[in-house]
């Protein structure tokens, strides 16, 4: 039996909301409008995955999947200063792969597999997640498929978080809620349906505050209170 790991967000507040920090073993979710904080965060956890597990780190290397195109290296710069690590040591364990279409998303989880039974990986972000299904299905009548093979694609998430003891970040989307729902003051709801919802273990709805400021409230989790907290996007990254 795998022991689950705890990643530090960079944030003692968002630490403790997540009970420690992002957990290996389960896929962590995090959905918000564009800047409110999404790809930041896996930014910061690209670094801090690679800290000794006393350190609140997982001691282990870092597969990102980007589908935006908003990966930038030279944030991983001051990021690494910040926790006291040398930021090419921390940039050579980061393997990067854009993705262009759903299909390459999936084979490119494919070919991550084969490397992370070779590998110590602790950490699997995939920004975001759902932005080439969108685009790849955007006709009418093509919701069903999209959710089958979005389906598929979570399965794979799942399969590898549990095989190799993965923390596995995503990022969602907004789409606008017709019914406004719960969102009475923003009528605003993650993407990709119930398929998207069952997957993840734990749901983050991020928002912009003040400033440099974020929120960050935990969303839909049968088992922990809706609590919410507040931290910082910072030139070293995400922190209090
Ligand atoms: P999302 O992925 O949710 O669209 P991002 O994670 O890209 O949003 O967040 C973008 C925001 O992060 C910017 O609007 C800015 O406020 C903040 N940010 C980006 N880089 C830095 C930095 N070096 N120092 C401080 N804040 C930054
Ligand atoms: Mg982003």
């Amino acid at each position: 039996r795998k022991a689950v790991i705890r990643i530090t967000t960079g944030s003692q507040a968002l630490d403790e909301l997540l009970g420690g920090g992002i957990e290996t073993l389960a896929i962590t979710e995090a959905f918000g409008e564009f800047r409110s904080g999404k790809t930041q965060l896996a930014h910061t956890l690209c670094v801090s995955t690679q800290l000794p597990i006393n350190l609140h780190g997982g001691n282990g290397k870092v597969a990102y999947i980007d589908t935006e195109g908003t990966f930038r290296p030279d944030r991983i710069v001051p990021i690494a200063e910040r926790f006291g690590m040398d930021p090419s040591a921390v940039l050579d364990n980061i393997i990067y792969a854009r993705a262009y279409t759903y299909e390459h998303q999936y084979n490119l989880l494919l070919g991550l597999a084969a490397k992370m039974s070779e590998e110590p990986f602790r950490l699997l972000v995939v920004d975001s997640v759902i932005a080439l299904f969108r685009v790849d299905f955007s006709g009418r009548g093509e919701l069903a498929e999209r959710q089958q093979k979005l389906a598929q694609m979570l399965s794979r998430l799942t399969k590898i978080a549990e095989e190799f003891n993965i923390a596995v970040y995503m990022t969602n989307q907004v789409i606008a809620d017709p019914g406004g729902g719960v969102f009475i003051s923003d009528p605003k709801k993650p993407a990709g349906g119930h398929v998207l919802a069952h997957a993840a273990t734990i749901r983050l709805m991020l928002r912009k505050g003040k400033g440099e400021q974020r929120v960050c409230k935990i969303f839909d989790a049968p088992n922990l209170p809706e609590n919410v907290q507040i931290f910082q996007i910072t030139p070293g990254g995400i922190a209090d």
